[in-house]
């Protein structure tokens, strides 16, 4: 496999750093040959929850990174409303994780690269084009969106040349000092 590019991986500001959190979680799932996504749940500023996706290892389509992170999180808070919090994903929202924060009541969600497939945050559909008669939502899209889509890009051009798909990403990718 070709080195990963050297990323500035040095966060800018708050949402950076948590979504370079949500990029290690994404590599983990990258070196288990899981589709790389990866989500935190922030909660006065600090991480309550974190998970990759494990569609593969769990056999369960529902297994996404984020729908992880509201049950972890709905388990830290002992609270299925997961107020005062941030979902910081590294991909955009599917339908279902979509659907699953409005229930949550997650006030704040910020992504990284659009799921042109399956986004339903614009790039399918829009779940959060309406406003939602009883939950507002904030959104902040495009947080290091060239890291986020890169390790994606690996995984399915990798995922094409199987059985040459070989594990493990470069240390190199995450740099940023920790
Ligand atoms: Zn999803």
């Amino acid at each position: 496999m070709k080195p990963f590019p050297p990323f500035s991986t040095i966060p800018q500001n708050e949402d950076e750093a948590f979504m370079l959190e949500a990029l290690k979680e994404a590599r983990k799932a990258y070196e288990k040959e899981e589709v790389p996504v990866g989500a935190v749940l922030v909660h006065n500023k600090r991480i309550i929850a974190r998970a990759h996706n494990q569609t593969e290892l769990l056999t369960d389509a529902t297994a996404h990174a984020e729908i992880l992170c509201i049950t972890m999180g709905s388990a830290a808070l002992e609270n299925w409303r997961l107020a005062e919090t941030t979902l910081y994903c590294t991909l955009e929202p599917c339908s279902m994780c979509a659907g699953a924060m409005l229930l949550s009541r997650i006030p704040n969600l910020v992504w990284g690269t659009p799921d042109i497939r399956h986004g339903a945050n614009g790039s399918w559909v829009d779940l959060f084009e309406k406003p939602h008669p009883t939950h507002a939502m904030s959104i902040k899209k495009g947080i290091l969106q060239d890291e986020c889509a890169f390790l994606m890009k690996e995984f399915f051009k990798n995922r094409r040349n199987r059985p040459s798909f070989k594990k493990g990403v470069p240390e190199e990718y995450f740099c940023h000092g920790e």
